[in-house]
């Protein structure tokens, strides 16, 4: 599996998004979370929104493969049933997650490729703020939280710098690319 991670802010879902068009073989696990839904959001694509105690349940009941308490209190979480649905479906399955959890999993799971993504700090609170999809308080949680992340990026198979869209973007295909094709050259950090 492919382990994507980094500070919130740092484009991660608009790279994945661009990945995802380019390697058809990639399929991107939707993950459990107790946050509110933002406008536009649909249960079932871009996370299966569960309440508190039905979150609680399929963590007793060993359903996850990894979750975390993020800001303000948040529960996101990897359901291991996703793994499954998208290895059925003869593809490879990409996580998007937060660092904490994307190092529980690099710990657990030995074959799991992680790459983090990376910005200038300037830029993180640039995207963060405009974005405007959470309140001051949890804007300002995020901001101090990526600061923090910015500086887990050695612990990370791969880095990618995001601070041209484009460039990255290939970055993250060729390396891809490479991981499925086994003559592989670039080289594991
Ligand atoms: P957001 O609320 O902006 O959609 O996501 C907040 C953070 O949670 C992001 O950094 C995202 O990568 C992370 N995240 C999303 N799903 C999961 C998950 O299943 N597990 C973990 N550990 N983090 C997740």
């Amino acid at each position: 599996m492919l382990v994507v991670t980094g500070p919130s802010g740092a484009g991660k879902g608009t790279l994945i998004r661009e990945l995802l068009r380019r390697v058809p073989e990639v399929e991107v696990t939707v993950s459990a979370t107790t946050r509110e839904r933002r406008p536009g959001e649909e249960n079932g694509r871009e996370y299966w929104f569960l309440p508190r105690d039905e979150f609680q349940r399929r963590i007793d009941a060993g359903d996850f493969l990894e979750w975390v308490e993020y800001v303000s209190g948040h529960r996101y979480g990897t359901l291991r049933s996703e793994l499954g649905r998208i290895r059925d479906a003869g593809h490879l399955p990409l996580l998007e997650l937060e660092t904490e959890g994307a190092l529980r999993v690099k710990e657990d799971v030995r074959d799991a490729v992680t790459i983090f993504i990376s910005a200038p700090v300037e830029e993180l609170e640039r995207r963060l703020t405009e974005r405007a999809t959470e309140s001051a308080g949890e804007i300002g949680e995020r901001i101090e939280l990526a600061r923090r992340q910015l500086l887990q990026a050695d612990e990370f198979d791969y880095v990618i710098e995001n601070d041209d869209l484009g460039a990255a973007v290939d970055k993250l295909t060729e390396l891809v690319r490479n991981l499925l094709a086994p003559a592989a050259t670039m080289p594991r950090r």
